[in-house]
């Protein structure tokens, strides 16, 4: 085995990585690996810090990501697609490190204004710059451009080189069913939950309205089929991938590349860094651990390797007796050259190569 990337130009020359995809498609670039193409499910932030990483170690064009779509919401008669934007701002270098979604000098004058108005919907706090993109969105939207279509035009606009498509051009929705703080049964839009409640509610089920008869985006399953590596971001697996899985047709073109198919763990001792997949993962029947994820992934058939972080280096053996060819790395994406690190482990672990 041997080094599948190094500081120097010549490492990207390896001849290990030529053997590994196809013939005709290796080609050299300095400090990264070219030719390799990439695929890779994501969610919000977690996706977009990995992806920040993944864009040192390959050439962008030769990144596809996949994004989850069942978070998109109608406010204001815009249409918000929070983790299409959360990775297209990430990998522009316009993301907010420390609050994480949004932009980073944003302002929220406008939703300011419109809690002053008493606005439907106005919890939903869109910062002004952010607003900029909804505004283009759904302006190219009602002109006739589908979701792929729109996207594509604000990824170019904002100088990204690497492909970003919806899951799907048709509407999904995530639905939490819960009970409330008196016993009431609810069903609420994810953003309701998440954003407005707070994650308060004790939840019974999630659903993906509408996605048994939405498609994949067009190039989704051909991205698929076409990777050397498909993988799976560190975000939430049930409200972030989950959904995408669901897309008729995308978690049987993920688990027939199961062997290049390599996921990173969200859970880092035990517990989500941000967000609530701490109680959604227990609804689904999987438990809130590294193992328990890939167990989640693995039992579909998803799953040919895991990197988990060192601080559940403890579970190793438990996920390689799934069968998964596993990592221990440190996985906690302080800043780029941090993801980078993460990305290139994770890419070599799709590949079959040593890191
Ligand atoms: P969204 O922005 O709410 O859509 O979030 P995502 O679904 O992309 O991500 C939420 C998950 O990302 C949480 O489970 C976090 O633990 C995970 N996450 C965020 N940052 C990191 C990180 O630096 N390392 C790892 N391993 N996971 C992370
Ligand atoms: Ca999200």
């Amino acid at each position: 085995m041997a080094r599948i990337y190094g500081r120097t130009p010549s490492a990207a020359n390896n001849p290990i990585l030529a053997g590994i995809i196809p013939p005709g498609r290796y080609r050299p670039v300095p400090g990264k690996i070219g030719g390799v193409k990439v695929v890779a499910l994501a969610g919000g932030v977690g996706a977009g810090k990995f992806l920040r990483g993944l864009v040192r170690i390959v050439p962008p064009e030769d990144v596809t990501v996949i994004v989850n779509t069942g978070d998109d919401v109608e406010v204001h008669g815009l249409h918000v697609s929070p983790d299409l934007d959360s990775v297209t701002y990430w990998l522009a270098g316009v993301a907010d490190r420390d609050r994480g979604w949004g932009r980073a000098g944003e302002t929220f004058r406008a939703t300011d204004e419109l809690r002053r108005m008493e606005a439907e919907w106005s919890w939903f706090g869109l910062g002004d710059l952010d607003l900029a993109t909804h505004l283009l969105r759904t302006g190219l939207m009602s002109g006739g451009a589908t979701l792929s279509g729109a996207t594509a035009e604000i990824v170019r606009r904002f100088g990204v080189a690497a492909r970003i498509l919806p899951m799907t051009n048709d509407q999904v929705t995530t639905r939490i069913e819960a009970v409330d703080e008196t016993g009431t049964a609810i069903d609420l839009h994810f953003q309701q939950y998440w954003v407005e409640r707070r994650a308060r509610d004790q939840v019974k089920a999630i659903r993906f309205q509408g996605v048994e008869r939405a498609a994949p985006a067009p190039g989704v399953l051909e991205a698929i089929a076409a990777a050397d590596a498909v993988l799976l971001c560190p975000s939430n697996p049930v409200v972030s991938v989950d959904p995408i899985l669901a897309t008729p047709g995308i978690a049987q073109a993920v688990a027939g590349r199961r062997d290049r198919s390599v996921g990173v763990s969200p859970i880092v001792a035990g517990a989500p860094l941000r967000g609530m997949a701490d109680k959604l993962l227990p609804v689904v029947g999987a438990e809130v651990s590294a193992a328990g994820v890939a167990s989640y992934y693995a039992r579909r058939g998803l799953l040919g390797g895991w990197v988990i972080d060192r601080a559940d280096a403890g579970q190793t053996a438990r996920v390689r007796a799934l069968g998964i060819r596993t990592v221990v790395t440190d996985t906690v994406m302080t800043d780029d050259e941090a993801a980078g690190r993460l990305a290139r482990t994770t890419l070599a672990v799709a590949l079959g190569v040593d890191t």
